[in-house]
């Protein structure tokens, strides 16, 4: 048996045992059941806010690290630091490579990422995706506050699945969670949450790239919204995203 075949019966194991537990019996055991390194990545958006409560509180051996791309909200470095004050924490910060950024930037421009679908994946690329990829290095496990019912891209969310481009073991606590529930759950714990919720962003991503959305309009709407439907990920929870094609890669200054 391969250790791909072996980590995705694993996961395939683990995920019969997560599903009938409640949040914090799920990341505890996943914490018990995945060796190694487990990496949570929080954009503080209120689902995550809701597995961060659950891990810090039982103090789990998991690391929680945040993607700072550098064009978050304002507000969601206040939710940032009421989580570390609330649980007493540090959250550590993945940033951009500064070379890579001021490459983008000399080659696009610093709202460059408007003009076509390439230049956005260009920018998630250098600001997300790759500080992704040095958050999870050596890792075996990554839990994340994804919901099946977020949109039709992740409606194939499992408890725990096999992430075969990153060789590692992903953990969905909240994959069965209706956003209603994490809400109620957010607030009857007085977990920190960004005030943007109150303001019709469900989902906050960076500022530039997230808008509010209309009673009725779904969840993920208010993202690249300029973009259609189907391109909307940033390529953090999509497999097989490649760095951008040549012509369109922010060169490093020679
Ligand atoms: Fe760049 Fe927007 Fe992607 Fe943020 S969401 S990394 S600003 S394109």
């Amino acid at each position: 048996m391969t250790q791909h075949t072996h980590l995705h019966a694993f996961a395939g194991h683990l995920a019969s045992r997560l599903a009938p537990l409640d949040l914090f019996e799920r990341v505890a055991l996943a914490a018990r059941e995945v060796a190694g390194r487990i990496v949570f990545t929080t954009s503080f958006g209120i689902e995550d806010q809701a597995v961060a409560h659950a891990i810090f509180t039982q103090r789990l051996p998991v690391e929680v690290v945040s993607l700072d791309t550098g064009r978050l909200f304002p507000e969601t470095y206040d939710v940032w630091v009421d989580t570390e004050r609330r649980y007493d924490v540090r959250i550590r910060a993945f940033s951009p490579e500064r070379q890579a950024v001021e490459a983008l930037v000399e080659n696009q421009g610093p709202n460059g990422f408007r003009h076509s679908v390439e230049a956005r994946q260009s920018c998630c690329f250098v600001r997300k995706v790759e500080p992704l990829a040095r958050a999870l290095e050596g890792a075996s496990g990554w839990v994340t506050g994804l919901r099946a019912d977020q949109s039709s891209a992740r409606a194939q969310v499992a408890p725990a699945q096999f992430d075969t481009e990153r060789a590692l073991v992903k953990i969905n606590p909240l994959f069965d969670w209706p956003r209603e529930r994490v809400a109620d759950y957010v607030h009857a714990n007085g977990i920190p949450r960004n005030v943007l919720h109150d303001r019709g962003f469900l989902s906050i991503g960076c500022a530039p790239c997230t808008r509010a959305i209309a009673a009725g309009e779904p969840e993920r709407a208010g993202r690249w919204w300029w973009e259609s439907e189907s391109k909307k990920e940033c390529g953090l929870h999509l497999q097989g995203l490649k760095a951008p094609a040549e012509t369109d890669t922010p060169k490093a200054p020679s």
